[in-house]
């Protein structure tokens, strides 16, 4: 018996990768311990050499798909060897510098979207659904090792359901930093002139848009200036406000087919629109365009992205609209100077 260090920098923190170290120990059958240490992770092994070996070979292959390792350092303690009886994810430590990168956000992933689609699922409808998988990462950290008590979520302390999927280590939320529920999470609130909408603030929201009315809509990561993609006066009204009169606008559509009502969309194409980092993609105005003409004015082409967050996909479970203009709430230069 062996025991090893090992420190890994990279994309680490809040990617899930405790957990998987964690299921991966365990599964050898390997003692010690995993944890964020300042920027990197450091995990102790304690077993055969060779299995050690095989562990490292397999965490190249199964670490989570948001994680990117850029550097693996092991050092091998022959001569001590404590003697572990557990592997466990012990509390992280400040105590250390180097360098890391902290994740983007990450798309809400098909396992947390099926919850909020489920009707019977306590996360039925709710807009801040998220798992190691998925969810806000650079947008809540505040400073690191990523632990829940340095991000904006510090003021959502979890509920004991919640608490249950965070400390089990099959569960897929097992130290998912960014979880919530309606019971213990944040809410969507709605205001209307200053006024504070009580009833279903999504559904009035799609209720207003459908008024013509341009809203702003604080997401995780920012916030949007959301209309009509149908109403030709709306979205006019939209440009002389941000002072933008000819740069497209780009939208936000609830799925491929509905894309492809309006838009060509290549197979390469859609594989980007629905990948995880979610971009806006600019693609071919088909024959059968139908939006109003100043959202890409004098174009041939439209800037298109799909929902990325619980948020977007529970007001588009509220709307039959085929598209929203979402937008930056950045006027234009010529308009701050004017
Ligand atoms: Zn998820
Ligand atoms: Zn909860």
């Amino acid at each position: 018996m062996v025991s090893a260090r090992i420190f890994v920098q990279g994309i680490v923190q809040g990617v899930g990768f405790r957990p998987t170290v964690y299921r991966l120990a365990k599964n050898m059958k390997l003692t010690g311990y995993v944890r964020n240490l300042g920027n990197i992770v450091e995990i102790v092994l304690n077993g055969e050499k060779k299995e050690i070996k095989k562990f490292v070979k397999e965490l190249n292959h199964k670490k989570p798909p948001i994680s990117k390792i850029s550097s693996l350092k092991l050092d091998w303690l022959e001569n001590s060897s404590p003697s572990y009886t557990d592997f466990k994810i012990l509390e992280s430590s400040t105590n250390f510098s180097g360098s890391s990168v902290i994740p983007a956000d990450v798309a809400i992933c098909n396992a947390c979207l099926t919850e909020i689609k489920s009707p019977k699922n306590r996360r039925y409808d709710y807009p801040f659904t998220a798992c190691t998988d998925c969810g806000p990462r650079f947008t809540v950290i505040k400073s690191i090792p990523y632990d829940r008590e340095r991000t904006s979520m510090e003021e959502f302390p979890l509920c004991p359901s919640c608490q249950i999927e965070y400390t089990d280590p099959e569960d897929r939320r097992y130290h998912a930093e960014a979880t919530c529920c309606p019971i213990c999470g944040p809410s969507v609130y709605l205001y209307k002139n200053k006024r504070l909408e009580l009833e279903n603030p999504l559904k009035e929201a799609v209720n207003l848009l459908d008024d013509g009315k341009i809203l702003a809509m604080k997401g995780i990561g920012g916030t949007h200036l959301v209309c009509s993609v149908e109403q030709e006066k709306v979205v006019e009204k939209l440009r002389k406000r941000l002072g933008r009169f000819n740069q497209p606008f780009a939208c936000m559509c609830p799925d491929v087919d509905t894309v492809k009502t309006f838009a060509e969309v290549s197979s390469l194409e859609e594989k980007t629109l629905t990948s995880r980092r979610r971009p806006v993609v600019v693609l071919k105005k088909s024959d059968d365009y139908f939006l109003a003409p100043s959202v890409a004015p004098d174009l041939h082409n439209i800037g298109i992205m799909l929902p990325y967050s619980g948020l977007h996909y529970v007001l588009f479970h509220y709307s039959a609209a085929p598209a929203y203009v979402m937008t930056s709430a950045i006027p234009s230069r010529f308009f701050i100077i004017s």
